[in-house]
């Protein structure tokens, strides 16, 4: 595995060729894409996979997504450090521990429990302790744990679940996937009182997310 090249060397490569070639300049994001193992969060016959530019598998018919999305996602939240946000759909827990190396506190939700207990287990053995996880519908948001400054979700949504703009902090920011079940486009919602500022960035292709303010799970 990874004979001719460090994985440090790999994420350095991933970082110049699919990130900053694609215009993400935030520092502290680039800091975290070089800094996360991405292969530690891919499962094993996926491993030399790990630093290309597409999302992979993760097992329960979900993925690890792709890491110029990762990247583009957390630009997106504009986080300057000490914030305290919300992410739905933790996955494999890479896009976790991005966060976890900028914001404060991140508190991320996923439906698929056995997902969630692997996530937790590898996040905790990589020393992550401002990480919160909880089993459940991410729909319905975190209301103890609000207001956060950031939300990020990462799996298509129909349209933006009502909840999480409750939970959003002034000035906060919602980055969320919205489209039909196969694809999307990037929207990026800014809290001012009452009133969302809404920008859209671009394409993209999520798994659906499902539940209460999400989409129907058709295999119940
Ligand atoms: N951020 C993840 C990572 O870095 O590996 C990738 C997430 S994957 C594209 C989308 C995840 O959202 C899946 O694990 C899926 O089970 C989860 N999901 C879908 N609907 C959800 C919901 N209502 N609440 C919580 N998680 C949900």
């Amino acid at each position: 595995m990874f004979s001719h090249e460090s994985t440090f060397e790999l994420r350095e490569r991933m970082v110049r060729e699919q990130i900053r070639k694609r215009g993400i300049h935030d520092r502290a994001v680039l800091q975290a894409m070089l800094d996360v193992p991405r292969h530690e969060f891919v499962e094993t016959r996926n491993v030399e996979e790990a630093y290309g530019d597409h999302p992979l598998p993760i097992g329960g018919e979900q993925t690890i997504s792709q890491p110029y999305m990762v990247a583009l996602m957390t630009q997106e939240l504009a986080l300057k450090g000490g914030e305290n946000v919300l992410e739905i759909g933790t996955g494999s827990g890479y896009q976790t521990a991005i966060l976890a190396r900028i914001a404060g506190m991140v508190c991320t939700i996923e439906r698929i429990d056995s997902l969630l207990a692997q996530a937790g287990k590898r996040l905790e053995r990589m020393g992550y302790s401002n990480v919160k996880l909880r089993n459940c519908d991410g729909t319905l948001g975190w209301p103890e744990e609000s207001p956060f400054q950031g939300i990020i979700v990462t799996a298509g949504a129909p349209g933006v679940p009502p909840p999480l703009l409750d939970q959003l902090d002034q000035g906060g920011r919602l980055v969320i996937p919205v489209g039909d079940r196969f694809i999307q486009t990037l929207l990026v919602l800014e809290r001012h009182g009452k009133r969302f500022k809404k920008t859209r960035s671009g394409g993209c292709r999520f798994v659906p997310l499902l539940g209460e303010h999400g989409w129907e799970d058709d295999r119940r």
